[in-house]
């Protein structure tokens, strides 16, 4: 496979862009291959480079384009929109639509206020929970990656976990003092942090299914028992949702778990692709937030056309009938077929799947928090990644990160994806 380009590029990216990416999760230094792939353009599941090579995409764009690249809903919201200017500064009709919509799918989201990323939604959340309480400490889960505010990049994973970093250097450590990290689907271990320090404890900061080391679905009665204790100790719940929301149904996945939260923050794929972010939660709270209340947010971009429009586009694409079926049963058969091909070829892996979303882990043993993901061989999973960019199939560059498919995957293209695991496995058993 030629990467000229991209190798060019590459190298002109490093003279002028800090590592040469935007984002270190695009960064290929994990996966032991120096130079990322340049895309050029994306239709549907396909991606193809600056090189003419093109790819099956499983990135998804980290979990934003669900309905594939370029879909055509989303693309005609955005033209028409532009056409009549891109920011104005003011209310318009469809953020007030967007917001309808939100709320009709995830009820605990009675108000809500748009932002720009899932940074912000996570990190105006914990304003808002310490604006509510009058208290300080967050509790977090090991491995949860909630954007990269000061104080949750304490201890925290998916850029981290790129990088192999435990953390992130220019946190004051009276800051990271007031975050508690405790291990992911431990209920004796939240329970021993609450009895030390329950009675500080603004919110309890969660995934409610992790998509950040991979896909890691709660234990039974992991959130209802995180919840309960939680308003015992007078916290708040937060779910992080900015994967999860509108991955697995048609809302977040509170209501398939029946659990609501306090507090919710989402992004990715409510913005059809276009940066945003969102919190909400009861009008009780809300009301802490300016012009309201004493707690201040605000954005220039916030709410702007643009994002307003693909979201809603997105989420009116979304609502079809059907559409989550086929993102679970694509996920399925290449889930099924990658544990049956990894047995024949001798290569262990745990593979952990919810829906269209699913994860390979290189080890034997089951993964169920941080810990077990970090124990994932990442030079196995770098020769994979390798392979599979040869076969033309492109996997997020890191050890945990999960497949996303899309509504526009085929059979087909779910039936040449198995053929290059084989041939890559194959490979790998074979020692090459
Ligand atoms: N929370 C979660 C659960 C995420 O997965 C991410 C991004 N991967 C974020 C927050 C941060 O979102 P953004 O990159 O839009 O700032």
């Amino acid at each position: 496979m030629e990467l000229q380009r991209s190798k060019q590029l590459y190298q002109e990216a490093l003279d002028v862009i800090v590592g040469g990416v935007n984002s270190p999760s695009r960064s290929f230094r994990a996966v032991g291959n120096g130079t990322p792939v340049f895309m050029k353009k994306a239709q549907g599941p396909y991606f193809w480079d600056e090189d003419g090579n093109r790819y099956i995409d499983y990135l998804a764009a980290f979990g934003p384009i669900i309905l594939g690249h370029a879909h055509p809903h989303v693309t005609a919201a955005i033209i028409e929109t532009a056409s009549h200017g891109v920011l104005y500064g003011t209310p318009t009709e469809k953020e007030v639509r967007l917001a309808q919509m939100l709320r009709e799918a995830i009820p605990s989201m009675e108000q809500i206020r748009f932002v720009n990323s899932g940074t912000e939604a996570v990190m105006t959340t914990i304003r808002l929970a310490r604006a509510y309480t009058g208290r300080n400490k967050i509790l977090k889960f090991a491995g949860c990656y909630h954007g990269h505010s000061d104080l949750v990049l304490v201890a925290a994973g998916s850029g981290p976990s790129t990088l192999g970093i435990p953390d992130s250097a220019g946190i004051p450590p009276s800051l990271a003092q007031e975050v508690i990290t405790v291990p992911y689907n431990d209920l004796d271990a939240f329970q021993q942090a609450l009895d030390a320090w329950g009675d500080q404890i603004a919110g309890v900061l969660v995934e409610p299914l992790v998509g950040n080391f991979g896909i890691v679905p709660p234990a039974p009665d992991f959130l209802n028992q995180v919840k309960t204790r939680a308003h015992q100790a007078g916290a708040l719940v937060i779910f992080d949702e900015v994967i999860t929301g509108f991955r697995f149904h048609y809302g977040a996945i509170q209501t398939l778990f029946d659990v609501e939260p306090d507090l919710t923050a989402l992004g990715k794929i409510m913005g059809g692709g276009l940066p945003i972010g969102a919190y909400g939660g009861s009008k009780k709270i809300m009301d802490q937030v300016a012009p309201m209340g004493p707690m201040y947010q605000a954005g220039t971009m916030a709410g702007n056309p643009l994002s307003i429009a693909a979201g809603i586009a997105c989420l009116e694409t979304l609502a079809q009938p059907g559409t989550y079926e086929r993102l679970d049963e694509m996920g399925r058969t290449l889930a099924d077929a990658i544990e049956e091909l990894a047995k024949k070829y001798n290569i262990t892996i745990t593979l952990n799947r919810m829906g269209g979303a699913f994860a390979v882990y290189f080890t034997d043993q089951p993964v169920v928090n941080y810990e077990d993901a970090q124990q994932a061989d990442g030079e196995l999973f770098g020769q994979f990644f390798r392979l599979m960019l040869e076969e033309g199939v492109y996997l997020a560059p890191s050890k945990y990160e999960a497949w996303f498919l899309t509504t526009t995957h085929s059979d087909e293209d779910i039936q040449f994806t198995i053929r290059a695991v084989e041939r890559s496995f194959k490979r790998m058993s074979q020692g090459k």
